[in-house]
């Protein structure tokens, strides 16, 4: 056996690193080694679609810790290496080398890779699948002033790293099938109204139309579309979603739908088999339902409390997650289920800019996104868990 630890937390995301955190809430001493797949020191992710490209952080701030952290936690960090086999019942990973390392207690926090364009050219080098720092790296150091880029995809990473772009000077056209950017999120009457701000700042925006091939040329690529458009530019950014990375649990036998099926203790079929963050699915209490999150503010929580689990805490997750995005002048947080396709009551201050869009199904509130509405979350969060019937005679104002 090349290692035995108490604690094995494979994948080196946020999620990963809040478990640790949350492990030395319970236990100072217990061993704890991390396999994480990326070469860098784990780092916080929001900043790469986000703050470094308007010089708001610098690169030597992203770190989730330094070095000597990890050090003095008491664990021992493997990067650049990902766990390729998992034996539940011999508890028992083996990584990428072939070096096998037994547990007592297992994270799965594998995350997600960027979903892939199955068309002609959807490998080429030069269209790039953004998620990670070495994606940052490549796009910021091609995107000069006076540059151009096609970003495929009208949702999160598409909206935030088109405007970042247009922000640093790069010319940028935006192409997804949608009507509106963000059109999952946002009703369709602030989608069509931020849809605008895209242009008026510059931004040429194509949507209801996709890529159907894109070739190489001397200066970068050249993307065609079904409606026959042929966009050259000096790189293609592509943000159209992440499937969950699903191999290890799925050929350990343990039980996977759209994630690693997980208790409200986020433990997997296996009693000491955990999974959190993105590629777990899980009994979303306030929700009445098993789903699967993908956003900041819960790998923290989920990391955490994987983490204290996995030390015997034995704790529910019950925490309501909320997430935030920033496009130019318009910023929101948001809980609970922001879903464009349930009911919608907008109660705004001022339209389209500043108020909160409450979201709800069967006249109960769901979720509620706060534009440019600050420190609010602790309220919405009540809302929704409270559950009740409301109006908009309930509604209107009760979040300032
Ligand atoms: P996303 O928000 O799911 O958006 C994917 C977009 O790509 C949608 O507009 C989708 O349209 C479109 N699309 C799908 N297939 C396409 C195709 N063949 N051609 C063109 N467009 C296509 O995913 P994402 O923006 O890639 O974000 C990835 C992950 O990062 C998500 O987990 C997200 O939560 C996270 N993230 C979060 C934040 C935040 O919370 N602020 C910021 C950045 C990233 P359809 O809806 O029609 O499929």
């Amino acid at each position: 056996m090349e290692s035995e630890h108490g604690y094995l937390i494979v994948g080196g995301g946020l999620a990963g690193v809040s478990a640790i955190e949350g492990i030395r809430e319970r236990d100072r001493s217990g061993s704890i080694l991390l396999l994480g797949g990326e070469a860098d020191l784990p780092y916080d992710r929001p900043p790469l679609s986000k703050q470094l490209w308007l010089g708001k952080k610098a690169l030597d701030e992203i770190s989730l810790h330094d070095r000597e952290w990890y050090a003095t936690s008491g664990v021992e960090l493997e990067l650049g290496r990902t766990a390729a086999r998992l034996d539940p019942a011999a508890k028992l990973v083996v990584d990428d080398l072939g070096r096998r390392h037994a547990y007592q207690k297992l994270l799965l926090a594998t995350g997600g890779a960027p979903r892939r364009l199955s068309i002609p050219g959807g490998d080429l080098e030069g269209v790039c699948y953004y998620r990670t720092l070495d994606d940052f790296r490549r796009t910021r150091a091609r995107a000069t002033k006076g540059s151009s880029a096609v970003v495929i995809g009208g949702g999160f990473i598409g909206c935030e790293i088109a405007a970042a772009l247009c922000q640093v000077g790069v010319t940028v056209t935006m192409l997804f099938p949608e009507p509106h950017v963000g059109y999952r999120v946002f009703p369709p009457a602030l989608g069509r109204f931020l849809q605008q701000a895209y242009r008026e700042h510059g931004i040429r925006v194509l949507c209801e139309d996709v890529p159907v091939a894109i070739a190489a040329t001397r200066e970068g690529c050249v993307t065609t579309t079904r409606s026959g458009s042929r966009l050259e530019s000096g790189m293609v950014i592509a943000g159209i979603g992440i499937q969950p990375s699903l191999e290890l649990a799925r050929g350990a036998g343990l039980p996977v739908g759209d994630g690693i099926v997980v208790n409200a203790r986020l433990q997997s079929s296996h009693p000491d088999v955990y999974a959190a963050g993105d590629v777990a699915s899980f009994p979303y209490e306030a929700l009445g339902r098993q789903m699967r999150i993908e956003h900041w503010d819960n790998a923290v929580e989920q990391g955490r409390l994987a983490g204290r689990n996995m030390a015997g805490a034995n704790q529910p997750y019950r925490h309501l997650p909320f997430f935030f995005s920033d496009l130019f002048e318009f910023g929101y947080e948001a809980v609970g289920e922001v879903d464009s396709r349930l009911e919608i009551f907008a109660d705004w201050q001022e339209e389209n800019r500043t108020g909160v869009v409450y979201y709800l199904a069967d006249g109960r509130v769901r979720g509620a996104m706060m534009c440019n509405v600050w420190d609010k979350v602790e309220v919405a969060r009540d809302l929704v868990r409270e559950g009740r019937r409301a109006g908009p005679a309930d509604l209107r104002g009760a979040i300032r």
